[in-house]
């Protein structure tokens, strides 16, 4: 395996421009890879919608952005739902800019959860790769990472072993978690704050029961993220006493991480298979016990009794019951955990083993 520097093109998601909060977790990840990579001496083509910022500013990255409209994200859609790409899209336009950019560079990486970009790849010549961001919400997707991983299935990566076991795959998976730029989370020793939720208000997300936990306490649930669904969120706050919940809207990492620090514990409720769950990390990083479901990432992720509690999926009663004993969890034990498996560095290293493992022939010798 050789150590030469890689030239990569990255392709943002197709769901919103970096920084506005509609890429969910796909934002943070690429911004910690971006940053990861390029320290790692890589030389980086960033694509992305009109109006994204580059994570970082470094001579080996370069941000080229395109106009179009959003992709509909799937988690909304009907399982069935076929797939569809509006007039004027911006996904086709970040895959026309990515392959222009692809004559000379080794690979290109995908951030989005698209079906375009799946299909593409057993049809062009450079080397596309996938992070898969969401276990399975549609069939069409389903299908298209089945195909890719009978053709080739180094071209995919997952975030957790429970994300990927969503899909038919021929080999076992590679796994490479998540990261995150430690530096920019404070570790807060506090163990009498309140308690919080984080993440886009939005059904699969289920903060109704975050909320029943907080109701049956008699204590504010503290909200951070981007209100996706309006109804939906009106609902939750509907079924709890008034002052239940305290709406703290959608932060920047920054303050995001300061707010979240002084919590108690982070209840995490995922109604869907949550791929990773990136807040249940960040959360970690400030030292603040998880107190979460059995389910998808955040289930494999949380070390039951160390790092936080994990109940039975959609038992909100054991979620109140395990959220008495938050105290009982220490707060830098929390921190070290993420230390140890969960940086930005790691990740990279982790993301650039697995794209050099992809570019080796496939029957393992180098040419
Ligand atoms: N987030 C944020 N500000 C907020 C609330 C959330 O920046 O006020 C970010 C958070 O850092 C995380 C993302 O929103 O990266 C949510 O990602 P997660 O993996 O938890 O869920 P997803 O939205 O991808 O399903």
């Amino acid at each position: 395996m050789t150590d030469r520097p890689l030239s990569l093109v990255l392709v943002s998601t197709p769901v919103g421009q970096l920084g506005s909060g509609r890429g969910g977790g796909v934002e943070l990840t690429l911004a910690s890879l971006v940053k990861g990579l390029a320290q790692r001496g890589h030389r980086l083509h960033l694509v992305a919608p009109e109006g994204s910022c580059s994570p970082v500013i470094d001579e080996r990255v370069t941000l080229h952005t395109v106009p179009g409209v959003d992709q509909p994200s799937w988690q909304h859609a009907d399982r069935n739902e076929p797939m569809r790409i509006p007039r004027d899209a911006v996904l086709p336009r970040l895959w026309d800019r990515a392959l222009e950019l692809a004559s000379d560079v080794d690979a290109l990486l995908n951030f989005g959860y698209d079906w375009l970009p799946l299909w593409l790849t057993p049809h062009v010549a450079p080397n596309i790769f996938h992070l898969v961001s969401m276990g399975s919400v549609s069939a069409v997707m389903d299908s298209a990472v089945a195909d890719l991983a009978r053709w080739d299935q180094r071209r995919l990566a997952f975030h957790t072993r429970r994300q990927s076991d969503d899909f038919a795959l021929v080999d076992p998976p590679d796994v490479v978690g998540n990261g995150f730029d430690l530096s920019r989370y404070e570790l807060q020793l506090i163990t009498d704050g309140p308690l919080g939720w984080a993440g886009r208000v939005a059904p699969e997300k289920g903060l109704e029961d975050a909320a029943l936990v907080a109701a049956q306490l008699g204590e504010t649930l503290r909200v951070w993220g981007l209100v996706e669904d309006d109804a939906y969120a009106r609902r939750v706050e509907s079924a709890v006493p008034a002052g239940t919940i305290e709406w703290c809207g959608f932060k920047p990492t920054d303050e995001l991480q300061r707010e979240l620090g002084g919590c108690r514990a982070l209840l995490n409720t995922p109604k869907w298979n949550e791929a990773y769950g990136n807040v249940v990390v960040e959360a970690l990083a400030c030292g603040v016990p998880v107190i979460a479901y059995d389910r998808g990432g955040p289930g494999e992720i949380i070390q039951d009794g160390e790092t936080g509690w994990l109940v039975a999926p959609d038992d909100w009663e054991a979620l109140a019951k395990a959220t008495l004993q938050a105290s009982a969890i220490d707060r830098l034990a929390c921190r070290r955990w993420v230390e140890r498996c969960a940086s930005q560095e790691g990740l990279a290293a982790r993301v650039e083993a697995w794209i050099r493992r992809g570019l080796l022939p496939v029957n393992g010798t180098i040419s």
